[in-house]
């Protein structure tokens, strides 16, 4: 059976990013197809400069949240990394074949690190080691699959590097994992600025859907989209960023295709009109469900507990062999 891994970072409140890149299609198709994992990944939280206890609530938000979405724990397993010391057991392991030099080609790590020390701060190590974290988070599990958005292909990359390494070096390991993306949205951008992704750890903002925002929240921010100078509405990512970047919104919301979408709108207005009210209808079960799940925290804790003994019962063997394998 495939094996599935992939997981969001507590960093701030989930988007219409996350759920179109990669947590809906774990509810429709991952988590019913195979034997999935999925993850709230607190240690990487922790890579910028962060508040305790904002980290643990929005951790168990994160999680809320994934089961609001539709993951359902008779199907999958779901946890919270820190819960299961074999990912920071196996990181070790992996820094010692992982090299400085592939860590600092990392796009995330250049551009996180420049826009650190624009604030004035000092870049925690954590930061450029990140990406061997989610290595090991992927190999634990002996992961054939991780589906996730555009950004997060390089670091699904190197993982493959990692365990190909590993393996060559210290004996057969590690199943060699491959990133799976969607077909649309594998990179939804802000809806104030169409080049920059619309993500939960870069800003807040009027740019950024929340799974969480109220339907008139989400009209407000979606008619001020930014559109281009152009007036015919017509996908094109290159040249007109921003309206492609609502046909591909609508697209991922109503199962459609961009070009064809766009053929059927004569002005900006209908289009954003239409792309507020899918949007609305896709976070409104997610809203509803988020709702009686908080009415019943004790769910939660049982959940988590599961998931996390199941993750462990999965990742130690094979942790365990990685160990006695690199000579320990
Ligand atoms: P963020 O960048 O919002 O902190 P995470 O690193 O927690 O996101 O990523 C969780 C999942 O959501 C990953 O699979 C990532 O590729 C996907 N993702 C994040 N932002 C976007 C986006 N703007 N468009 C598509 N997918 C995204």
């Amino acid at each position: 059976m495939t094996r599935i891994f992939s997981g969001v970072k507590p960093t701030g409140h989930l988007t219409l990013g996350n759920y179109l890149g990669a947590v809906r299609r774990w509810t429709e198709v991952d988590q019913h197809a195979a034997d999935a994992l999925f993850c709230v990944v607190d240690l990487h939280a922790l890579t910028v400069d962060h508040d305790p206890a904002r980290v643990r609530r929005l951790s168990r938000q994160a999680a809320t949240l994934l089961l609001a979405a539709g993951l359902d724990p008779a199907l999958c397993t779901v946890f919270v990394q820190s819960h299961v010391d074999e990912h920071a057991r196996l990181s070790y392991l992996l820094e010692c074949v992982a090299t400085d030099g592939e860590m600092r080609r990392m796009i995330q790590y250049k551009e996180k690190s420049v826009r650190e020390r624009a604030r004035g701060g000092s870049v925690r190590l954590s930061l450029l080691t990140y990406p061997v974290l989610m290595a090991a988070d992927i190999l634990a599990y002996g992961t054939d699959d991780v589906p996730v958005g555009d950004d997060q292909t390089q670091h699904v990359e190197l993982a493959r590097d990692l365990a190909v390494r590993f393996n060559q070096r210290y004996g057969h390991t590690f199943v060699v994992p491959r990133a799976v993306r969607p077909q649309v949205a594998a990179r939804v951008m802000s809806l104030q600025d169409p080049l920059a992704k619309m993500g939960k750890s870069e800003d807040v903002g009027p740019g950024i859907v929340y799974l969480l925002d109220e339907p008139d929240a989400v009209r407000k921010k979606v008619a001020r989209a930014v559109t281009d100078s152009g007036r015919d509405v017509v996908y094109d990512r290159e040249e007109r960023p921003g309206v492609a970047n609502l046909l591909e919104i609508l697209a991922a919301c109503t199962d459609g295709e961009p070009e064809k979408l766009a053929a059927a709108y004569e002005s900006y207005g209908a289009l954003k009109r239409d792309v507020a009210e899918a949007v609305v209808e896709v976070l409104r079960p997610v809203r509803e469900r988020h709702r009686e799940l908080c009415a019943d925290p004790g769910y939660l804790e049982g959940v988590l507990r599961a998931g996390a003994e199941r993750a462990r019962e999965v990742a130690r063997p094979r942790v365990d062999a990685a160990y006695r394998a690199i000579g320990l």
